[in-house]
């Protein structure tokens, strides 16, 4: 028997529709197939994960499993044949639109679902970037090769002079309804393959295709505060579909690369700080170094030990997703100096002389004056 729906999405069956997004939201991302190519299990998972998102997100829905189970809400529905691509729920592509929306303030969003019929295929593409780049941001330049629309036939696939005819078959709809049992359902139009049109006399720089094969190269904005790991979707920029359908669209999948001297956490970043032994002991300033090239001075107490730790407000990573700067965190390091000059020799020679009769005087608060109660 199949998982149960609740249990697959880890909510309770008192579940609010708030927690229910919110369960299918992370599992979706997680087994997204683009996150996983070639993983048919992932990709089962999030069709399940899907299945049970539109069954318990619709209130009619949720009640007839609850009663009937998953029998209850295929009843319901007509056809129910043809699982196609993903995200074929409203709510569903709700979900991710907003998600991708993040990245491209709106500009790429379209709907966040896959288009039904020929479209071009999705790309992915590895980019690394430095911490400087993640903190300022960038435009990337990307070079890669992807199917474009060929130019002899501007991508309709047929012979200059001649154009693509409507596919008989399905008159042009690209899908051809057929009827089992009660339900009347579609499929792809095996004529045309979902194209709605053929190609009679193909235009020989493409064989018909409608693309070739190019060098592309644009530049990717990448938005300041960028995380390691992070997926853009840059819409549109995907391999050409056949005969002038819609293109797919291009993932470049960020990667961060560590750096030498800062460490990140979240928005905040950490560095570590030497001073040295008389700035430590008498107190004074250290020059931190920051991201945006100017060092920040920070104040060092008298005393201070190495492994001290101390926040610099805003000045860490830029926010993603709102206002403002992450902090800063300065590890101090003091710095024991490894040679001296006869001067420097001198002065510590007095120092350690001061040292020890300091300890040698009765009544001083050194550890044994205190272990052993001598004041
Ligand atoms: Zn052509
Ligand atoms: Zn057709």
């Amino acid at each position: 028997m199949a998982e149960d729906y609740y249990s697959l999405l880890g909510v309770a069956r008192n579940a609010t529709a708030a927690e229910i997004k919110a369960a299918y939201r992370k599992l979706a991302m997680k087994h997204h197939p683009d996150r996983n190519p070639g993983n048919k299990e992932a990709e089962e998972k999030f069709r399940r994960i899907n299945s049970a998102y539109e069954a318990l997100s619709d209130d009619k829905k949720r009640k007839l499993y609850d009663q009937y189970g998953e029998a209850g809400i295929r009843g319901g529905g007509a056809g129910g044949s043809g699982f196609e691509g993903f995200g074929q729920g409203a709510d569903v592509n709700e979900v991710f639109g907003d998600l991708f929306e993040n990245f491209f303030g709106g500009g790429g969003a379209r709907g966040g679902g896959r288009r039904r019929g020929a479209h071009g295929a999705d790309l992915k593409y590895e980019a690394q970037i430095s911490l400087e780049d993640a903190f300022n941001g960038a435009q990337l330049p990307l070079s890669f090769s992807r199917a474009e629309a060929c130019g002899t036939c501007r991508g309709t696939g047929a012979k200059p002079g001649t154009s693509a005819q409507r596919c008989a078959q399905c008159r042009g709809q690209g899908r051809v309804q057929f009827s089992q049992g009660f339900f009347s359902m579609s499929q792809t139009c095996p004529a045309c393959a979902g194209e709605g049109q053929v190609v009679e006399s193909p235009c020989k720089d493409c064989r018909g295709q409608g693309r070739t094969r190019r060098e592309a190269e644009l530049k990717v904005k990448i938005p300041p505060g960028i995380y390691d790991g992070a997926t853009l979707r840059i819409s549109g920029e995907g391999e050409a579909a056949p005969h002038g359908g819609q293109p797919g669209d291009l993932y470049v999948h960020v990667k961060v690369k560590p750096d030498p001297r800062f460490e990140r956490h979240e928005d905040d970043l950490s560095v570590t700080a030497g001073v040295d032994v008389a700035t430590a002991a008498l107190g004074g300033t250290a020059d931190v170094p920051t991201l945006d090239g100017e060092p920040v001075k920070v104040k060092v107490p008298a005393g201070v030990q190495g492994g001290a730790t101390f926040r610099v407000r805003e000045k860490g990573m830029p926010r993603l997703h709102g206002r403002g700067r992450g902090d800063l965190l300065v590890h101090v390091r003091v710095d024991v100096p490894r040679e001296l000059n006869a001067r420097q020799r001198e002065l510590f020679e007095d120092l350690r002389k001061a040292f020890e009769a300091a300890h040698a005087a009765p009544g001083d608060s050194g550890v044994f004056g205190r272990l052993f109660g001598k004041d």
